[in-house]
């Protein structure tokens, strides 16, 4: 079987009726445009967008998504067009890997911290149109990430050091924790070689014996949940290696991996939440939970990023503390793959009900859930704590703010309406006032021209250049009349 071919059955398996010959065609397109190109590993680089098609197909996304998959390089590494793919492919996809092309260009490390939170924040807003490009810009990090050790030195360690600092924590808020979880530990050893070198030392025959003991715990509970009737499956997890490291350095940890609960936890899928809590029960009435320790219900209550599960830590077997999640299969799938996972389950259970293209599209959120959103403002919450924000938000101020970018991949967030006139002024007074022309997206455009979000905005500025009192006439923002209002006042 060739690899479009087992491609094709990978999504075939979750949705019989995808579009296959978009998936083809977006395929062999990028054949085409990738014809001779090498990645650094010396394969051919179809390799790559092919890759991220598959982890795509694996969170089980629509066809567009995976398409967008096998395009994303296509405009910024070969020499076709935006206009070109929206030709072939559509509207949709175009603007999928235009996104996914632009979050590659944003310069994600600013000097200070603050400009940094500041630009994932306005990269979120930019993208919330459409998540799914977040989902294909992660994807695409991941195959990077596991092919690292091709590129150059420097560049191993800036990627991966990026990769902890922002995609990690990225699909943290989007509740993908598989993602997080592999992006954390492929980084690991690049940013923190000898750390990781002495956690993968000192947890090994931790790990070993863990699983073990949870061999021998799950034959007994699976006996107590059949006595009582309760189907399960129960499976185990191994702590990622970062996370567990950042859990050693902890002060409480003090490095001592006996203090490490949930090295390899007991995960116990059930099909109802009526038997999240019966199996709880169960699990209790037969080992003693551990006093303080804390029966965390994320079901009642779930954190932040939309995880849900129960929590227990147990005395089990010669008394050493087992701790257990349970949840249903559906919050299993949501755990794992978060946001990605709402599209599944859309998929899965309105068939009848909404059509292929809307339940592909990127706003559409099954039921009341909008669990983007709530993540997004529990995020900013987090991370900003700022009024402001929440207050936009709320009156839906956000569909009159609009998020350019310019040429160095800084991101500026203007009110609608707002000219390249606006812009410069936004980026500096001298700017403003020295500005001679706009080129956006690579053209030439008249200065009163409306910015949409995503705009790539460059300013063509004359030293000693003064404004013009037309411009009063059409920008937007207070900054730039003021500016130019005085200058011309001055000259009168
Ligand atoms: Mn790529």
């Amino acid at each position: 079987m060739n690899d479009l071919d087992s491609l094709i059955v990978k999504v075939q398996n979750h949705n019989s009726d995808a579009d296959f010959s978009l998936i083809r065609k977006a395929y062999e397109f990028a054949m085409i445009a990738h014809a001779g190109q090498k990645r650094y590993s010396g394969e051919p680089v179809i390799i790559h967008p092919l890759a991220v098609a598959n982890i795509l197909a694996d969170y089980h996304l629509g066809s567009v998504s995976i398409a967008a998959g096998l395009l994303h390089d296509v405009v910024e590494d070969s020499n076709v067009s935006l206009s070109e793919l929206e030709r072939e492919f559509g509207r949709e996809i175009a603007g999928l890997v235009e996104g996914v092309t632009k979050i590659s260009q944003i310069k994600l490390r600013g000097s200070s911290d603050e400009e940094f939170v500041e630009n994932l924040r306005k990269m979120l807003l930019a993208m919330a149109k459409d998540l799914r490009v977040i989902l294909v810009k992660l994807a695409d990090r991941l195959h990077n990430m596991q092919t690292l050790q091709y590129l150059p030195l420097e560049k191993q360690f800036k990627n991966a050091k990026e990769t902890l600092e922002v995609y990690g924590p990225l699909a943290e808020r989007l509740g993908m924790g598989e993602i997080k979880g592999q992006l954390e530990d492929l980084a690991f050893p690049y940013v923190f070689p000898q750390d990781y070198q002495w956690v993968i030392n000192y947890s090994k025959p931790h790990y070993r014996k863990a699983e073990e003991f949870l061999k021998k715990s799950t034959r007994v509970i699976y006996k107590e949940l059949a006595k009582e009737g309760i189907r399960a499956k129960i499976t185990s997890r191994p702590k990622h290696l970062y996370s567990l490291w950042q859990k050693l350095l902890r002060p409480e940890i003090n490095r001592d991996i006996s203090r490490v609960y949930d090295l390899v936890a007991m995960r116990i899928l059930v099909e109802t939440v009526r038997d999240c809590y019966a199996a709880l029960g169960i699990i209790h009435s037969h080992w003693k939970p551990v006093p303080n320790q804390g029966i965390s219900d994320f079901i009642a209550q779930p954190k932040p990023n939309g995880y849900r599960s129960l929590h227990t830590k147990v005395f089990s077997l010669d008394e050493r503390i087992l701790e257990i999640q349970i949840r249903t299969f559906e919050m299993h799938e949501e755990a794992e793959n978060g946001i990605a996972a709402h599209w599944f389950y859309a998929n899965e259970k309105n068939k009848s009900k909404v059509n292929q293209s809307r339940r592909d599209e990127g706003f559409f959120v099954p039921g009341n859930k909008l669990a983007w959103v709530k993540q997004l403002v529990s995020w900013q919450k987090e991370v900003v704590g700022s009024q402001e924000f929440m207050e936009a938000l709320k009156f839906d101020a956000l569909a009159h703010r609009i998020f350019v970018f310019s040429p160095k991949g800084d991101v500026y967030d203007l009110p609608q309406g707002a000219t390249p006139v606006d812009f410069a002024y936004a980026i500096h007074s001298s700017l403003g006032n020295e500005t001679q022309a706009a080129i956006i997206n690579g053209k030439m455009v008249a200065l009163d021209y409306k910015l949409r979000s995503g705009d790539l905005v460059k300013i063509i500025n004359k030293e000693g250049g003064r404004p013009s009192e037309k411009w009063l006439r059409f920008v937007v923002t207070q900054q730039a009349r003021r500016h130019i209002a005085r200058h011309c006042s001055a000259r009168v």
